[in-house]
């Protein structure tokens, strides 16, 4: 679960596949066994992976073992894929010296960064008066002079107009953000190929701001001195259940199998929950719908790498679908099934953004023990790979236990805070609405104003 501060030979394969006869016996109960999902969880959460910390060898060594997983319980390659890893360059920009002001060729003091794109800026000043983001006037360099503004909406409101540059009066709001985020100015990562980020945030110290909103229409320029870049590989693990029926869509089943690696003192982050949780859901289905008859959908096994620096292994994926993604009937990703929240009902896990399709109560009407999201506040709908796919249309929703776990982010996310009884029945609930789903030709749909665009 991401931070709240701030991803063809399969036409030969198809007809192979639709002259080969489907196993007509029903499928016997499968039992999810407890010592299988301890077993995942004691390798996924282990010190020899060191937390998986996203887009490093940790991460590629936690990927290639889920792969040789799907592999032993018979998946295959993903159509058109040579093997079952996909992997993705992530350009990380770093800020070599002391950012600069000015304004109207005059150098202005106590400038704080929040966020920084990846190059200079440069453009006409405007002064935002109201609080409303849709009132937002358009502009490069925008000063927000309303005492009451909503910080992040006025952001994403600027940046939907391409400005480059906010600058807000410095606030204990501000401070607070920028120590949430260590003290130091966020610079967004991307993927290779794509545009970077381009908009900046910054603060003025009240005196300096008051004397800036003084001066519309002069020119500001923003100097982001030693900017460099660092590249790291990420990794996916994919498996791959082909079906009997190439017209039916696929289904495509997820989680992350990244974590926060070690913190600078040492401390080995271990993501139990968050979310080696999630990968041994998706083990665990791999196996027991391996093991089944075949369906009439395929089933995509996808293990993301970097979710938590900002869903780079999804967003990855979306953009290089191994299947056209107009074929993928539905997302289903696991984040955090390794506890109960108290709030939800017994046994249930939570749907995010529940009410946005008729998925979930769908999945509920036929045995999924799922409820909606108790705290719509949290936006966890936006907060995990299920959105990449759901940006592009995919009707992608996560299934958590718990996702305001006081484990959530701490070095605290062992094996030993899990409840694995929880967990392993969990997954057992979700064997036979799946097993439907893949039988079925029930294509999800989004409700009104369901679907998101950034
Ligand atoms: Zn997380």
């Amino acid at each position: 679960m991401i931070d709240s501060t701030l991803g063809r030979a399969g036409a030969v394969l198809a007809l192979l596949l639709a002259s080969a006869p489907a196993l007509a016996a029903p499928a016997a109960p499968w039992v999810v066994k407890p010592e299988w999902v301890k077993a995942d969880e004691a390798y996924l959460a282990s010190d020899a992976l060191a937390g998986r910390g996203s887009a490093t060898p940790d991460e590629a060594k936690a990927a290639a073992w889920v792969a040789s997983q799907f592999e032993q319980f018979g998946l295959v390659r993903a159509p058109g894929m040579s093997g079952y890893l996909q992997t993705a360059t992530i350009v990380q920009p770093k800020l070599g010296g002391a950012p600069a002001l000015g304004v109207g060729g005059q150098s202005v003091a106590g400038l704080t960064l929040l966020m920084a794109p990846a190059g200079e800026v440069r453009g006409r000043l405007v002064i935002a008066t109201s609080d409303d983001p849709a009132a937002l006037p358009a502009g490069d360099v925008i000063a927000l002079a309303s005492p009451k503004l909503p910080l992040i909406p006025m952001l994403m409101a600027a940046r939907g107009h391409g400005a480059k540059l906010l600058l807000v009066r410095e606030s204990a709001e501000t401070k607070g953000i920028l120590k949430q985020m260590g003290g130091a100015a966020r610079i967004p990562g991307y993927l290779e190929g794509d545009a970077p980020e381009s908009i900046a945030l910054a603060t003025l110290p009240p005196a300096e701001f008051d004397r800036l909103v003084q001066k519309p229409g002069q020119e500001v320029t923003l100097a982001l001195p030693g900017m460099t870049a660092t590249r790291s590989t990420t990794t996916n693990a994919l498996g791959y259940l082909p079906g009997t029926d190439p017209e039916a869509g696929v289904l495509l089943l997820s989680a992350h199998v990244d974590h926060l690696g070690r913190r600078p003192d040492g401390t080995i982050m271990h993501g139990a929950d968050d979310d080696a949780s999630g990968v041994t859901a998706v083990l665990e289905l791999a196996r027991a719908l391996a093991a089944g008859p075949r369906s009439r959908r395929g089933i995509l096994f996808v293990c993301y790498g970097s979710e938590e620096m900002g869903g780079f292994g999804s967003a990855y994926f979306g953009a290089h679908p191994p299947v056209p993604l107009s074929k993928i009937a539905l997302n289903i990703e696991f984040e955090m099934i390794g506890a109960q929240d108290p709030k939800l009902p017994r046994g249930a896990l939570m749907v995010t953004g529940y009410e946005r399709s008729n998925l979930a109560e769908t999945l509920a009407a036929h045995g999924a023990l799922v409820a909606p999201d108790p705290y719509p506040e949290q936006h966890f709908f936006e907060r995990s790979d299920n959105y990449q796919l759901a940006l592009k249309g995919v009707v992608a929703h996560t299934l958590s236990g718990w996702a305001t776990t006081p484990v959530y982010h701490q070095p605290t996310d062992t094996i030993a805070n899990l409840d694995l009884p929880f967990m392993t029945a969990a997954i057992q609930s979700l064997i036979e609405p799946v097993r439907w789903l893949a039988a079925s030709d029930f294509q999800p749909k989004w409700n009104a104003g369901g679907q998101p665009s950034r």
